[in-house]
């Protein structure tokens, strides 16, 4: 991999799919976390139409620790794997209200403590919450930075660590989003367009038509 190469896919990148993109709706950090809970293995869109009810229903994390479960699933049945996630809504408001004192920790290491934050939603809401750079490694990311030759790892964090060596800082955010689309649109999991990619020239596993 060429220092001019990863410049160059960068670069396109930021042409075709732009530098930035719009978080979730919200007016306090645990509901952002909470949102990108939901979002796991859901679409954003899924995810926007239940916000509005869920934080009218629940307004602070306090609310929403002491509400009856099937409340919480109630304002989230739309949303794929509601059971679930509905629970780690509760446990995880309950650990920030008693643990935290109602705020969100700005910290990795406290966030991976509670219910149904890893490292992903944890990295997500640290860049979006704060503005903490980090590099979220999810399955299209993991796949294209190996197709790009990026990165070797033969787990998420592996290549969350190759790719802070690899990309500049001022990256890390945006990647995961530019990858998300073109993984979706271009280089597929099952087949890849190789052919209509803007990245082919610097890409090591293109395949040539
Ligand atoms: S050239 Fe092919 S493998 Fe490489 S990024 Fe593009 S679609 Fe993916």
């Amino acid at each position: 991999m060429r220092k001019e190469d990863v410049k160059n896919v960068l670069e396109t990148l930021d042409r075709v799919y732009g530098v930035t993109k719009e978080g979730f709706y919200h007016q306090q950090p645990w509901q952002l976390l909470a949102a990108i809970m939901l979002s796991a293995q859901s679409t954003d869109k899924q995810v926007e139409e239940v916000l509005p009810s869920l934080y009218r229903r629940f307004q602070t994390a306090e609310q929403m620790s002491e509400a009856p479960l099937e409340q919480i699933e109630d304002s989230i049945r739309s949303i794929g794997l509601y059971k679930n996630k509905a629970r780690n809504l509760k446990k995880c408001c309950t650990q920030i209200t008693q643990e935290y004192g109602g705020e969100v920790p700005k910290d990795m290491d406290k966030l991976l403590t509670l219910a149904g934050v890893g490292r992903k939603t944890a990295t997500l809401f640290l860049a979006d919450a704060y503005g903490i750079p980090g590099v979220t490694v999810d399955t299209h990311v993991f796949r294209i930075s190996r197709r790009l030759g990026w990165a070797l790892g033969k787990n998420p964090v592996e290549v969350e660590v190759e790719l802070q060596k690899v990309l500049p800082e001022e990256y890390w955010n945006r990647i995961n989003f530019q990858l998300i689309y073109h993984g979706r649109s271009v280089c597929t999991s099952r087949k890849a367009k190789c052919g209509d990619c803007v990245l082919m020239e610097w890409c090591e596993k293109k395949m040539e038509k």
